[in-house]
């Protein structure tokens, strides 16, 4: 959804709210698989250099398990909180007003003429919140080293003297790399 708030740029002191009902997301980029719909509030408030932006929205994502590979889904609960910039406005002492420009490094891409693009921010304030490595629990097993298995689902039948295999150096290196 694109939000038309030319309305509340025009006028100091004005505040919208708008209740969030956005589609869900096939494909959002990175590692993640989708996204639910997403459902919440948000309120803009005209303070005369922005529209200081407030609120919350709640969203399940599909992750991929980065110890075990498996698809599971986390509920997320996510603060709004973003100042849009506005042009400033000055009125002339003959009642003519005049819109400043704003400056280059202040321009905010979602937002441009008053336009601004809600799924796209929701998209980017879900990627900027999720995990790096996303684990199913944080007891996670994950795949044994030497055959693959799910470890989750119970022992596999490979000797326990992990040592002694071709992959044991893998396998020290695969828990080095969880470690940091
Ligand atoms: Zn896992
Ligand atoms: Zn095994």
């Amino acid at each position: 959804m694109k939000l038309d708030l030319t309305e509340i740029v025009a006028h100091l002191g004005k505040r919208i709210r708008y209740d969030i009902d956005e589609p869900a997301i096939e494909d959002l980029g990175g590692d993640v698989a989708g996204v639910s719909s997403m459902t919440g509030q948000v309120t803009f408030t005209n303070t005369g250099r922005h529209l200081v932006t407030r609120g919350s929205f709640q969203a399940v994502v599909e992750l991929e398990c980065s110890r075990c590979l498996r698809k599971h889904r986390v509920e997320l609960d996510l603060p709004i909180e973003e100042e849009l910039p506005i042009a400033g406005r000055i009125v002339e002492p003959g009642g003519e007003e005049i819109v400043e420009e704003l400056p280059e490094e202040e321009k905010e891409p979602l937002f441009v003429d008053g336009i601004f693009d809600l799924t796209e921010f929701l998209r980017q304030t879900i990627l900027v919140a999720l995990p790096i490595k996303p684990l199913c629990s944080e007891q996670c097993l994950g795949l044994c080293p030497r055959c693959g298995k799910n470890l989750n689902d119970g022992p596999c039948e490979c000797p326990t003297d992990v040592e002694a295999g071709p992959f044991a150096a893998l396998a020290e290196l695969m828990e080095e790399d969880e470690e940091t």
